[in-house]
């Protein structure tokens, strides 16, 4: 017996093969998930997010921009009309939503945060924390309860991360987010919950000036002495989507070998 049999999830943020969206989409289809569908941006679904959806047996591959209202809801209207039941609306039809996705621009995730624009500001914001509101909104109509929804942050959002910059603000807003939304949606059995992991190579990690260094410095210092895999994360995400978690609501998990408990991180001599 799996530990998600039966058990329905929508994944937002796949970009390709070494997203922390696809590993844990792909950990929970090894896990007994009866479907996993997915949502991403238009321009990545046919070459990228449609090829790995195919491997798990996934044909529910939906375009998605989050800044979008409009591309939200249709989504949630796509996967109701693929889950009728017995109402017709697809109440019910979710038990999993995972939010893995997140963007800035470039050029404020490099020099000094002081120097971060209005507009830049308002991108990262809208994109990295407010998604998570906007998703769960119109999500509502199809979850189960119960059912369990996750996010994923980074450190940055509580102690300055050199170059993390407005990302480490749109960070903790996504945290503070989870909370309120979890206090929300807990009488209707919706759990909400933020993994927040160690440096993963990914694609929107590569974005962030000085990452490289950073995560060859991380085994150095973290107790566990490795880097994150997604492997490392999704499964966490799978315990967070399982009925093992099942009173956990509104927390941060970490899953970065320890590195967050270190008052002064240092390299052993
Ligand atoms: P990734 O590049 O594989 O995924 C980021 C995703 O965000 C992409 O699929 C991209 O298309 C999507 N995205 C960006 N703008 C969007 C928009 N307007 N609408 C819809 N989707 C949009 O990188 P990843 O590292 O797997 O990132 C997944 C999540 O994990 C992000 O929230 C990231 O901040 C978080 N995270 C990453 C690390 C790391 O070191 N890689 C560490 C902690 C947390």
């Amino acid at each position: 017996m799996g530990l998600l049999d039966g058990k329905r999830a929508l994944v937002f943020g796949v970009a390709n093969d070494h997203s922390i969206a696809w590993g844990i989409a792909k950990a929970l289809h090894d896990h007994g998930a009866a479907e996993v569908g997915f949502s991403s941006v238009e321009m990545l679904l046919e070459k990228r997010v449609r090829p790995l959806a195919a491997s798990i047996g996934s044909d529910f591959v939906e375009p998605c921009d989050v800044r979008v209202d409009a591309d939200v809801a249709r989504v949630f209207d796509a996967w109701a009309a693929r889950h009728p039941g017995e109402s017709g609306t697809g109440a019910g039809s979710l038990d999993i939503l995972v939010h893995a996705l997140a963007f800035a621009n470039r050029e404020d995730l490099d020099g000094k945060f002081v120097e971060t624009s209005r507009d830049g500001f308002a991108l990262a914001m809208d994109v990295s924390a407010y998604s998570l509101v906007a998703i769960v909104r119109e999500a509502r109509r199809v979850l189960a309860s119960p059912s369990s929804v996750m996010c994923l942050t980074y450190y940055g959002a509580e102690k300055v991360v050199q170059h993390y910059n407005v990302m480490g603000v749109a960070k903790a807003a996504l945290e503070a987010s989870t909370r309120y939304l979890a206090a929300d949606l807990g009488s209707s059995g919706v759990r909400v919950n933020a993994i927040s992991a160690g440096p993963v190579r990914t694609l929107a990690a590569s974005g962030v000036s000085g990452f490289k260094q950073m995560y060859g410095a991380f085994r150095d210092v973290a107790p566990l002495r490795s880097n994150i895999t997604i492997e490392d994360v999704a499964g966490t995400a799978v315990w967070l989507a399982s009925d093992l978690s099942r009173q956990v609501t509104g927390e941060t998990v970490y899953v970065d070998g320890g590195f967050n408990i270190l008052g002064v991180p240092t390299v052993e001599g």
